[in-house]
């Protein structure tokens, strides 16, 4: 770790995402594929040096949300197969030609898919069909099969590579009943569609949680998100795991206010006693909303809570520090391995996912371990 912060940094460890990549991939049998998504920057870290990062540790696939993170990677010379999970159809020329692999959900984005990729002549263009089995978002049903069968078969511009579906609630053993029959769906739909096309696509279904909570559902491939950057989704997985990111800043300024004297916009807070303030260079523009403010979240300053107080305003927080021994200039820990953003976010009811990728491009990024 550098010796003194001196702006608001993301710390990004690329050794603990080789770590965690290796304890996923020992829940796997040896010939299951392993697909990185990458979406949404790496989950607020930096899409190109993680997936760069991976490629060279030869995972199987990666997986983004939308076509221009696909073209990112591309750009950034990421070879590896790239399956593009929410492609707009708009955007179907490009996925040919920066060969990215769609995820075709419904009979327009099939319809669509097989008019663009017949017209720029391809032959055997891989694409992946996603089926609902419980989480109601995208899909196709098990009643689409014989149209999607037929569809298929009538066309040589596009070749089936995958079946998959997504788990709604693989981290919560409350929902154990529910999970197991959305993998006898997908079973029952991968069956019906193979007796219909005769084809043997890979199926996949799982995401972290269900790469560690259900074995019998890795099939060929799983795709990890979250597990990758260091969260499980239960404090017992989160042990084997290493969080990736961690967000530090300094504190520019401090302030001591008298009894009746107020902090920051609208008068957010107003001092009752002698109150001492820090103020720290982050705000709601880098991803610090304003729920965290009138002492919901806090930050840790040499071992010890100082709470965001006042309102949060959008470069700057401010934080209690009246019985905290520090100065300007000292390190101020947001997150890190031991006080993890999973423990940040839930200060205001929100996860690990939404803390880690609601960071601001603004926050400088410094690679560890490169
Ligand atoms: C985001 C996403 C994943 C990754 O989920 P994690 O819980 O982060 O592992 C897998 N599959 C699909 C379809 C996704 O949208």
């Amino acid at each position: 770790m550098p010796n003194k912060i001196r702006e608001t940094t993301l710390f990004i460890d690329l050794k603990a995402l080789e770590h965690n990549y290796a304890y996923l991939k020992s829940k796997l049998k040896p010939n299951t594929k392993f697909l990185a998504v990458v979406k949404a920057f790496a989950y607020g870290s930096d899409a190109q040096i993680i997936a760069k990062k991976l490629q060279d540790l030869e995972v199987d696939y990666f997986a983004v949300a939308y076509t221009s993170e696909g073209v990112a990677l591309r750009n950034a010379g990421i070879t590896k197969p790239i399956l593009v999970l929410h492609p707009q159809s708009v955007h179907f020329k490009t996925i040919i030609e920066r060969c990215l692999e769609p995820s075709l959900y419904s009979h327009f984005v099939l319809n669509e898919f097989i008019a663009v990729s017949e017209k720029l002549n391809q032959k055997h263009y891989p694409v992946h069909i996603k089926f609902n089995t419980g989480l109601n978002r995208l899909g196709f049903n098990a009643k689409d099969i014989p149209t999607i069968a037929a569809k298929t078969k009538t066309t040589s511009a596009i070749e089936t590579r995958s079946l998959f579906s997504h788990l709604a609630a693989s981290e919560d053993f409350n929902e154990k009943a529910f999970t197991l029959a959305q993998i006898e769906t997908f079973n029952t739909i991968c069956q019906t569609f193979e007796k219909e096309t005769g084809l043997k696509p890979w199926r996949h279904i799982c995401n972290t949680s269900g790469i560690l909570n259900y074995p019998q559902a890795h099939f060929n491939m799983v795709r990890s998100g979250i597990g990758l950057y260091g969260f499980g989704n239960s404090n017992e997985e989160n042990k084997h795991l290493i969080p990736i990111g961690r967000l530090k800043t300094l504190i520019s300024q401090i302030h001591t206010l008298n009894p009746g004297e107020s902090l920051g916009y609208n008068r957010g807070f107003i001092a009752d006693k002698p109150t001492r303030t820090a103020t720290l260079p982050i705000g709601h523009a880098d991803g610090i909303g304003r729920q965290y403010g009138q002492r919901k979240g806090y930050v840790i300053i040499n071992n010890q809570k100082a709470y965001i107080t006042g309102n949060v305003c959008m470069d700057m927080i401010m934080v209690d520090v009246t019985n905290i021994d520090c100065q300007e200039g000292d390190e101020v820990i947001l997150f890190d391995e031991n006080h993890t953003a999973e423990a940040f976010g839930k200060t205001t009811g929100t996860i690990s996912y939404e803390v880690i990728t609601g960071l601001s491009k603004r926050i400088k990024r410094v690679f560890l371990n490169q």
